[in-house]
Formats: structure tokens, C-alpha cells, sequence
């Protein structure tokens, strides 16, 4: 297993809010909310960026996730952000992909 933070919370070596868990996803609250919803979506095996994606079905398994907790918290018809941030310029700083679900609160801009 890489020397990966996202990994250990997979394997529950480290704590972590969990929201959502299935077989290949992991879904679990931000330590840093910056809106009153604030998940992280991740696939549970571990794969660093984007860029190192191979499948599409990655990237819509964990869309079709994080718009499940959004209708579950009842955050779908007011709106929501999902993104994932891609190596440094993108403001990655957790190198294990993970989706990012904001909302309940207005979003404004792209900061
Ligand atoms: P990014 O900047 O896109 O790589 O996002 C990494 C996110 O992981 C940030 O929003 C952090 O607040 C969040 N984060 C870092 N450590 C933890 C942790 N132990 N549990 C939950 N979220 C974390
Ligand atoms: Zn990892």
C-alpha cells in the first residue's frame, strides 16, 4: 500500500466521518468543511490524480455518488459543486483521487 492518507482511512488506520461505503467507494466528511456540506468522495483503490484515471467508470461512479449524498442531504434542487482538483496548479494536495461535494450555501465564483 503507498504512504497515502487517503489509503489508511480506507483501512481505517486513521479516522475518519464516514458517509457513504460500498465495495469501491469510500465517502466520508472534510476536516475542513468550507460549506455546510463539504464530502469527499474516493475510490478505495488508491489511484493519485486524474491524469492517472484508465477507466471513465471511476470518474462517473464517484459523480453518481456524491449526487446521491446530495439529494440525500437535501441539497440537490438548491445546488451543489462537485470537483476534483488535479496536481499542484489544480490545488491538490492529497494525492489519492477524491471528489469534492460542496453545498448548502451559496457557491460563488470558482475559489
Ligand atoms: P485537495 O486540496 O483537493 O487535495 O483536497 C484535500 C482535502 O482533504 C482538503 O479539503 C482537506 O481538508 C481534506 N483532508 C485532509 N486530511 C483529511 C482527513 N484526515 N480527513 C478528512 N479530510 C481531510
Ligand atoms: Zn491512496
Amino acid at each position: 500500500m503507498p504512504d497515502c492518507l487517503f489509503c489508511k482511512i480506507v483501512e481505517r488506520q486513521l479516522p475518519s466521518d464516514v458517509v457513504y461505503e460500498d465495495d469501491d467507494v469510500l465517502a466520508f466528511n472534510d476536516i475542513h468543511p468550507q460549506a455546510p456540506t463539504h464530502v469527499l468522495i474516493i475510490p478505495k483503490r488508491h489511484v493519485a490524480t486524474v491524469n492517472d484515471v484508465t477507466d471513465a467508470a471511476t470518474f462517473s461512479t464517484l459523480v453518481v455518488r456524491a449526487r446521491e449524498i446530495a439529494a440525500k442531504r437535501g441539497i440537490a434542487t438548491s445546488g451543489y459543486r462537485v470537483l476534483f482538483n488535479c496536481n499542484p496548479d489544480g490545488g491538490q494536495t492529497v494525492f489519492h483521487l477524491h471528489l469534492h461535494l460542496l453545498g448548502g450555501r451559496p457557491l460563488r465564483g470558482l475559489g
